[in-house]
């Protein structure tokens, strides 16, 4: 792959949080897709992918962390969220219980992350949004981001729209803050 650790500026950790079948990890190979190296840790069921991106002239290695399924046994560790200096905090806007969930995931985050993690919310499968299926307003999420002090972004894995956003945000923002 064209570049490994020595050659980036910056190396860190973020992780994707949300109920089982909000699109995670169609999230996350979506955003990996073109330099992307995911590695399969099927042991202790978690996958991460890398991803370099330049911000001014500065290359990031962005590290993100896929729970692999271990979400349906809230068996996720602490170690999961050890380190991560970014989490992107996804519902599915066609189920209702997935919104409702966000600040369970948000209080696990803040107890077990960094302190001041950067979290994108993000609203997933907005691709079904102009159907009937919608169970979830762009406005609930854009206020409860407010409330929360979180960025929050509608996006769709499916039809790739506003996925390279979202990750970015998050990435150019820690960026911020770790400088
Ligand atoms: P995870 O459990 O959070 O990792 O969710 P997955 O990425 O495995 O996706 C769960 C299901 O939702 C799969 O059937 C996906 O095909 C579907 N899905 C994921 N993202 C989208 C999206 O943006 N739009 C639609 N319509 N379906 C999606
Ligand atoms: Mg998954």
């Amino acid at each position: 792959h064209a570049f490994d650790d020595q050659e980036c500026d910056y190396l860190f950790k973020a992780v994707l949080i949300g109920d089982s079948g909000v699109g995670k990890s169609n999230l996350l190979s979506r955003f990996a897709k073109d330099e992307f190296r995911l590695d399969s840790k099927p042991t202790i069921g978690v996958e991460f992918a890398y991803r370099n991106i330049k911000v001014g002239d500065k290359l990031i290695k962005a590290q993100i962390w896929d729970t692999a399924g271990q979400e349906r046994f809230r068996a996720i560790t602490s170690s999961y969220y050890r380190g991560a200096l970014g989490a992107l905090l996804v519902y599915d806007i066609t189920r209702r219980s997935t919104y409702e969930n966000i600040r369970n995931w948000l209080r696990e985050l803040r107890e077990f992350g960094n302190e001041d993690v950067v979290v994108v919310l993000v609203g997933n499968k907005s691709d079904l949004g102009s159907l009937n299926s919608r169970q979830v307003n762009e406005e609930e999420g854009k206020a409860f981001a407010e409330t929360e002090g979180l960025c929050f972004m509608e996006t769709s894995a499916l039809q790739n729209l506003n996925v390279e956003e979202a990750f970015l945000h998050m990435i150019t923002k820690i960026h911020h803050v770790t400088t």
